[in-house]
């Protein structure tokens, strides 16, 4: 079976696949009032049960989820909401419908209130209430947090959600029917540095729990129960794959330089702070794109401001004296924070998201300023805002850091002199008028994920038009020309950090180009070192107009591939 293969590696093991539940509660019972509130029984102690199991294993990994396991274990003994459920099971309700209704009443109350605490406590409830109702209706329940055996993950899709609680001890890959290369769940998989493969389109109908696989990643391949000849092949190959890895590490502490002695920054793309280490195992020079959304995906209420203050106060001490550039919350598109509780969007890309969200939610925004200048004495800190599409945009952010900064010199807080502020460039219109923006601001941070969404219509999400969606296309590499040239005429720097940004096929022309940064998947980076070592910039600046000439992206990408080799 073939999909898009987004996070190299092989892998091989036992598949686990997760269904999609589809479900429909009935209203009216037809059973017994006695028989339902003995389901009702039934279904809260092996709930609390599990819940008790779960938080037995939650070793230091899962820490500060102990703390929500306690609080949902209440939930399955308050009599007050357990007496409402059981009222409306007198009435002739399920106990599903009846769960159903006293769950969302209660919720409904907590968000109502004034107290944070109680009003983040509606989403436990609604997950326990989510547990039990699933019990109820027989649906298994999956949590890829608590696997104690090695599988490979096998599922319709994942959310950045699901990927960032896998446990990464007992996940060997994961397949997925949907996707493509710069889904979020794609990025994280290649931070967590697990072989996967996306947009298969019917691997969770055609492949079943327990079958063996082989993921060729390489060549997007799934192979379903093969021989022993072929496991064979493949573990070497693995093996193969690690050698080359070890002799790439011979030029981690390496700078990148051109062989005509021209440096290049290369960083990492991080999501958490833990993700440094594979950072800078990987010879990362800096951090290029701290997502921080990341930190606000993996919980059900906001990080407050002492949490963020640790999270990049640990990511500046662990890179300094590296630059680390760390960008302001991004959610919205494929990241949803379902207790913002946003409202369904049909184009959530072309949505309320992003920079769009802080400036409207200024609370938010405040707080991760606030977190981001205090923790900015620890490191060399760069902050940059994502989405920007107007020159309005960026005043307005600019404007919020500066109130926030003098907010904070005047309760006596060391704030960093000096500290870089840049934007993405990652819509069209902002590439449009890069010459504007770029009087204004610090750096250029090219997101061509994004960017070639925009620029050629194209859902970096949907596998079925996969074929259109390529950073080669000359339209969208005539706009990072343009802002690479505007950013350089205003005497900023202008880096990339994208997906495309680590495309050893791309990067002569982004070389060529003269692109100071390129920050990308912490494995990438090795690779791309050691294609720039081998290359000529002089050389590659000269082809530039020529390939800005082609007319396909396939002749670009042809050209590329003579001009990578040489
Ligand atoms: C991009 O759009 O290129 C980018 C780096 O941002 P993200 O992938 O998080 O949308
Ligand atoms: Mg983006």
């Amino acid at each position: 079976m073939r999909g898009i293969g987004v996070s190299p590696g092989i892998a091989i093991g036992k598949a686990l696949v997760l269904k999609e539940q589809h479900v429909t509660i009935e209203q009216k019972s037809t059973r017994s009032k006695s028989e339902e509130l003995e389901r009702l029984q039934a279904s809260l102690a092996s709930v609390r049960q599990k819940l008790e199991e779960i938080k037995k294993k939650a070793t230091l990994e899962l820490g500060d989820k102990a703390q929500i396991l306690d609080t949902q274990i209440l939930v399955t003994q308050d009599e007050e909401l357990l007496g409402a459920v059981r009222g409306s099971i007198g009435g002739g309700m399920t106990a599903e419908a009846a769960l159903e209704i006293g769950i969302e009443f209660y919720a409904k109350i907590l968000e109502g209130m004034d107290n944070e605490y109680m009003r983040e406590r509606a989403a436990d409830l609604r997950d326990v209430g989510g547990r039990l109702i699933r019990h109820l209706l027989g649906l298994e329940q999956q949590d890829l947090s608590a696997l104690t055996e090695d599988y490979i993950i096998v599922a319709r899709d994942l959310t950045p959600t699901d990927t960032a609680n896998m446990n990464k001890a007992h996940v060997l890959g994961f397949v997925t029917d949907i996707g493509g290369r710069t889904s979020h769940s794609a990025i994280m998989a290649r931070s967590l540095e697990i072989p996967a493969i996306v947009g298969t389109k019917d691997s969770t109908s055609r492949i079943k729990t327990g079958d063996l696989l082989i993921l060729d990643v390489k060549e997007g391949e799934v192979i379903i129960e093969p021989d022993s000849q072929q496991v064979d092949l493949y573990e070497k190959s693995r093996a193969e794959m690690e050698e080359e890895k070890k002799r790439l590490l011979k030029i981690k502490t390496q700078p990148s330089i051109s062989a005509d002695g021209h440096k290049v920054e290369l960083a990492a793309n991080i999501g958490t702070p833990t993700d440094c280490e594979g950072a800078l195992y990987n010879g990362a020079e800096g951090i290029g794109l701290f997502r921080t959304e990341f930190l606000y995906l993996k919980r059900d209420n906001l990080p407050t401001e002492e949490e963020q203050y640790t999270a990049y106060k640990s990511v500046l001490k662990t890179m300094a004296p590296r630059p680390v550039v760390i960008r302001t919350l991004d959610v919205g598109g494929d990241k949803e924070l379902s207790y913002l509780n946003l409202p369904r969007e049909s184009n959530p890309f072309l949505g309320y998201r992003a920079i769009r969200v802080c400036l409207k939610q200024t609370d938010i925004f405040r707080t991760q300023l606030r977190a981001l200048l205090k923790a900015s004495a620890y490191g060399n800190l760069k902050i940059m805002f994502p989405m920007i599409s107007s020159l309005d945009e960026v005043r307005q952010a600019k404007a919020l850091f500066e109130e926030v900064k003098l907010e904070l010199i005047k309760e006596g807080v060391t704030v960093s002199e000096g500290i870089e502020v840049g934007i993405m460039i990652e819509i069209p219109a902002a590439a449009l008028i890069s010459d504007v923006l770029a009087k204004e601001v610090d750096f250029f941070s090219i997101g061509t994920n994004d960017l070639i969404q925009y620029t050629i219509a194209v859902d970096r999400m949907n596998e079925g038009i996969a074929y259109l969606y390529t950073p080669f296309h000359p339209a969208v590499l005539r706009l990072i020309k343009m802002v690479i040239e505007n950013g350089h005429q205003a005497g900023i720097w202008v880096g990339m950090c994208g997906e495309a940004a680590g495309d050893l096929d791309l990067i002569p022309l982004l070389l060529g180009m003269g692109l100071e940064e390129l920050s990308m998947s912490a494995i990438s980076i090795l690779p791309a070192r050691e294609l720039i070592g081998r290359l000529n910039q002089e050389e590659l600046k000269k082809k530039v107009p020529e390939i800005l000439q082609l007319g396909t992206a396939q002749e670009v990408q042809e050209k590329l591939k003579v001009l990578g080799g040489a």
